[in-house]
């Protein structure tokens, strides 16, 4: 069975020009005794959005493995697919992110739901969990409240994950469930019930991405409640050790950390919840890079920056166009956007420090950033021209990138 380690950072590379600059960041951690695997993913959206093939992210990926001599796992994550978009994914893949949110809530049948209920018993009534304080009192109702609204999800994973697992083999391939892309969070007693039904589907489950309480916005911080977040995390936790020991999920089982960057507010509680637990941990980043190359090209000065100028007019001219599909991933407040005229008349370490994520420095502008995080589509609609800068300003803007992996992520969140 292919083994995703404890832990493992999944980064994204919209334009396929990072990988080495990302790899090196892993390496440094390396160097500091902390080995952590590292995942390119791009989902079937980003795909569809820059017009690449999911083959090019395997490419890029095995380029900087040889490139930089890395000879430890990693891995390539079809990030967030469905059955009718994995095909052209599985042959240059090796780690699937099944999505099935969509189904959250769509009821299932209600023979499945009654069978479901009377194959699980140990879920009703006081279920003690080693690890959270209080046990849970659960009705018969309540399960089978929960499983009309999961059960469904649930199928729908299984169904994607038999039909990978017959084109590469079950062994081929690691499986994370993700139903984080919902409205409303998961409860960890919630979390139990889906876990319990993933493995009835026979699904070798290595991560789950539940959605967790708060806001997960764009390229920023954590908005949220942060004693329940670390109450919640550490509950889930508890939960997925449980149903390893309950289910027979495999060992290896961890939380999956979806639209993971630049949440500084929880490194540290994650942190020390893994290292309270042993548990492993994945964290799922993408375009926390792309600012990264923008911040790179505005640094670089000449064409670069006034490319990164022309994206940000253009970008706040298309404002509501650019942020609908995102709606409920960003905060922007528009009355805090400076005007393209302001903007053109920053040099380039200013326009940069007012998009690098340093919380607390004097010019950074989390609309700013949101705004642009989103805006990676007038990258990929300059095409040749963005991407020849990149390589032009390869050096600059690969320290950016390596930079911002290790010192304003993998640093908080393994070496504190
Ligand atoms: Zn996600």
């Amino acid at each position: 069975m292919l083994v995703l380690d404890k832990f493992s950072i999944g980064i994204g590379d919209r334009f396929a020009h990072q990988a080495k600059a990302q790899l090196r960041a892993f390496q440094m951690l390396a160097k500091e005794g902390v080995d952590v695997v590292p995942v390119w993913n791009k989902s079937n959206r980003e795909h569809t959005f820059i017009g690449s093939e999911p083959q090019s992210v395997f490419d890029a990926g095995q380029a900087a493995v040889k490139g930089l001599g890395w000879r430890k796992s990693w891995h390539v994550d079809a990030d967030h697919i469905r059955l009718d978009n994995v095909d052209r994914f599985i042959p240059c893949s090796d780690f699937f992110t099944i999505d099935v949110a969509d189904s959250i809530g769509k009821p299932a049948s209600a023979s499945d739901v009654q069978a479901f209920v009377a194959r699980h018993p140990e879920l009703v009534g006081t279920v003690e969990i080693i690890g959270i304080n209080e046990p849970f009192t659960t009705t018969q109702s309540d399960v089978v409240r929960v499983a009309s609204k999961y059960l469904l999800a649930v199928q729908d994973a299984g169904v994607i994950y038999r039909h990978i697992a017959k084109a590469k083999g079950e062994g081929n391939m690691i499986a994370e469930v993700s139903m984080d892309e919902t409205d409303a969070p998961q409860t960890p007693s919630e979390l139990l019930v889906i876990l319990a039904a993933l493995a009835d589907e026979k699904i070798r489950l290595q991560t789950i991405a539940p959605k967790f309480t708060g806001r997960f916005n764009k390229g920023v911080d954590y908005m949220g409640d942060l004693v329940l977040f670390e109450k919640e995390f550490n509950d889930d936790l508890a939960i997925a050790a449980h149903a390893v020991a309950t289910y027979g999920l495999p060992t290896n089982l961890k939380l999956s950390v979806h639209s993971g960057s630049d949440k500084f507010s929880l490194y540290p509680m994650i942190r020390r919840a893994c290292a309270r637990t042993g548990a492993g941990m994945h964290l799922k980043t993408a375009g926390t890079t792309w600012l990264e190359e923008l911040i790179g090209l505005a640094e670089a000065g000449g064409d670069g920056l006034s490319l990164a100028k022309e994206i940000y007019a253009y970008a706040l001219e298309h404002v509501e166009e650019l942020c609908a599909p995102y709606a409920s991933v960003i905060d922007i407040d528009r009355t805090k956007l400076p005007a393209a005229s302001q903007v053109n008349q920053w040099s380039g370490p200013r326009f940069a420090s007012v998009m690098r994520h340093i919380p607390g420095h004097p010019e950074f502008n989390l609309n700013v950033r949101q705004l642009l995080h989103v805006s990676f589509k007038l990258a990929a609609k300059a095409g040749s021209r963005y991407t020849d800068l990149l390589k032009v300003n390869e050096e600059i803007v690969g320290k950016q990138v390596t930079e911002n992996i290790y010192d304003r992520h993998m640093r908080a969140l393994f070496l504190g």
